[in-house]
């Protein structure tokens, strides 16, 4: 679904997605959509929560390719497990940002029965870094400031003069935003950058119009600033980049450039090729790839450019 907002700025509504089969988890994705693939690199855009119970999230080990996925959590914590070895719990205002490269599996699980919501993301890695050895980081001191009685948490990038240390290959922004009651922000903006600003409590005025809990709404570039207000107090996701210029194959959990390489991920992950390692954890599961699509998978572009 496609609103017109204001001129050029349009809203994304979410849709419901399972998760896993497994676990009873939906989450409501907003990028990709068909209305919007990206915002600058930022490629896939879940917001789930909140949930509770020991199935509020358990995503047994899976591959990915091409991508670094950052996960960000509002409350309660998981679990993180990968190839690489890495065994890592995240809390809330920390960053866990894993550099997929040429291939990586990982699983992830809820660690308590409490209250759980935050946001997965995925940043698209640009040609000449697609390939990297994979990594992964636990970034736990990252920016958090005030400004008009708003509270920042930076994860990515730079806003007001601070800088987020998080790894990333293309220009982008990522920040938590706490808009209390009654209070209203004019954040500036890179004008280079393509913004979306998704509301993950309460509701919000942006530029104007009211965004409910759980909806995307698309800043195009140009804008040197947005206004943000709450009647009664939101948070919000402000996420940005430069238009992200390539064509990319997004396909479960890999990203690649051809058809041809999707199959070769898949088939890879299938026969458990080293290039995607092994997990350790407490389930001892893997999920296998579901079947290709009959037709040839195409590269795809920033539909908004
Ligand atoms: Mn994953």
């Amino acid at each position: 679904m496609l609103d017109s907002v204001s001129g050029k700025d349009f809203v994304v509504l979410p849709r419901l997605v399972k998760l896993t089969n497994r676990s009873g988890t939906e989450v409501r994705r907003t990028i990709p959509s068909k209305e919007l693939r990206t915002i600058g690199a930022w490629c896939f855009l879940d917001h789930f929560g909140p949930v509770s119970g020991p199935d509020a999230m358990r995503v047994a080990s899976h591959p990915h390719t091409g991508l670094q996925t950052a996960t960000w959590l509002f409350e309660g914590s998981v679990e993180h497990n990968d190839s690489l070895g890495s065994k890592q719990v995240i809390h809330p205002g920390e960053l866990n940002l894993m550099t997929a490269g040429r291939g990586i599996s990982h699983s992830e699980l809820a660690v308590n029965t409490g209250n759980l919501s935050g946001v997965q993301l995925w940043i698209a890695l640009p040609n000449e870094f697609r390939n990297l050895a994979p990594e992964f980081q636990n970034y736990s001191n990252l920016p958090n400031f005030e400004i008009d009685a708003c509270i920042f948490r930076l994860f990515v990038g730079e806003l007001y003069g601070h800088k987020a240390s998080a790894k990333v290959f293309t220009p982008l922004l990522g920040a938590e935003l706490n808009v209390p009651a009654g209070s209203s922000i004019k954040i500036p903006l890179n004008s280079r950058f393509e913004h979306g600003l998704l509301v993950t409590s309460g509701v919000a005025e942006i530029n104007g119009s009211t965004s409910e809990f759980g909806t995307l709404h698309y800043l195009h570039i140009g804008g040197s600033s947005v206004e943000i207000s709450s009647r009664d107090g939101a948070s919000l996701i402000l996420l940005g980049g430069e238009p992200f210029a390539e064509e990319i194959v997004m396909w479960w959990n890999f990203i690649a450039r051809s058809h041809i390489e999707i199959e070769e991920f898949r088939e890879e992950w299938q026969r458990g090729s080293e290039r995607f390692g092994a997990v350790q954890d407490s389930i001892h599961e893997r999920i296998p790839a579901p079947p290709l699509p009959t037709v040839n998978l195409r590269p795809r572009g920033n539909s908004i450019l």
